[in-house]
């Protein structure tokens, strides 16, 4: 099965970036706001460049002056299912097994836009209306 990993980058700004095993790459979205387990959020997602499919298990610092300075750490990672769209129709539909993201999750380009996604989870088993999001970097 395909990998994902989330990477909780502390960049100037705090985000998370969303990397799925696909086409040979890691396709990758930043998601300012994290991904989050709770369906009544809708969490925008911006595509970014691909990566090659070893960044998977990056962690580390980007050095000062670098695009991206910062602390680089695993977020959650696992594998994943397609369930059902691609990248050209702009909308899929993605099953994690990770630790953290679990169940469906469907990802939808805006329309009119192209970069701009938003990362929603589907109500099912694992959907948790309580979620909070904690980083793994603790201040
Ligand atoms: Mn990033």
């Amino acid at each position: 099965m395909p990998v994902f990993v989330v990477h909780e980058h502390h960049a100037k700004r705090l985000h998370f970036d969303l990397r799925l095993e696909m086409e040979g790459v890691l396709k990758s979205w930043a998601v300012p706001k994290g991904p989050s387990m709770n369906p009544a959020d809708k969490r925008l997602a911006i595509m970014v460049d691909d990566h090659d499919l070893d960044y998977a298990g990056f962690e580390g610092i980007i050095p000062e002056g670098m695009y991206g300075a910062g602390d680089v750490m695993i977020w959650d990672s696992g594998t994943y299912e397609l369930k059902s769209g691609d990248i050209k129709t702009g909308k899929l539909e993605v099953d994690f097994k990770g630790r953290k993201l679990k169940g469906i999750f469907a990802l939808a380009r805006m329309s009119g836009k192209e970069k701009e996604w938003l990362l929603i989870k589907k109500n099912d088993q694992f959907a948790d209306r309580d979620f909070i999001l904690k980083t793994v970097k603790t201040f």
